[in-house]
């Protein structure tokens, strides 16, 4: 089963919360096969958003993105799955929503650059899933449990 539990963080960003699309993106995420191991539904502030996004820390929308991802509530999320981190990217869509394809989360809802409706570690940044999967989530917020579905989602379950 190693080759199933590639983790990845996932949040639903303030916007998404506020037009109420965590169930949405809850729900396409089960569909896909992923399986959620830990979800926090929680106030970002402004140490952990500087953290989290240190890498923008010199772009010119640094600022606007701190106060946008503090803005309001996120639901923080680690999924599990083959090439999870890929996988969520894809469903996702590029990072300007109104450049995303139709089918993608960013493509079928969203309309805007910074008000992108989610995150999804990069799967082009080695060990970035891992990275903010820590500075989230403490180990025992993580379930470890059997899907029982995942042997329907791969063949060699
Ligand atoms: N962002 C922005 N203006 C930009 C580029 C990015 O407001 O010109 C925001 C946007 O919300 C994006 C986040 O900064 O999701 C992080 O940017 P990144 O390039 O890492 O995109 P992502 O990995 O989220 O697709």
């Amino acid at each position: 089963m190693s080759h199933h539990d590639e983790r990845t963080f996932v949040m639903v960003k303030p916007d998404g919360v506020q037009r109420g699309l965590i169930g949405d993106v809850v729900s396409r995420l089960e569909d896909k096969g992923l399986k959620m191991v830990g979800g926090k539904f929680m106030q970002i502030d402004e140490d952990l958003a500087h953290e989290h996004y240190a890498e923008h820390e010199d772009k010119p929308f640094f600022d606007g993105l701190v106060e946008f991802i503090t803005s309001g509530p996120v639901f923080a999320m680690v999924w599990e799955g083959a090439d999870a981190t890929r996988q969520v990217r894809q469903m996702m869509g590029a990072t300007d929503a109104q450049e995303a394809a139709p089918g993608t989360i960013r493509g079928d809802y969203g309309n805007d650059l910074g008000h992108n409706l989610i995150h999804g570690s990069d799967h082009e940044d080695e060990g970035a899933n891992e990275r903010e999967i820590s500075l989230f989530f403490d180990e025992d917020e993580l379930v470890d449990w059997d899907l029982g579905t995942s042997q329907w989602v791969y063949e060699d379950a």
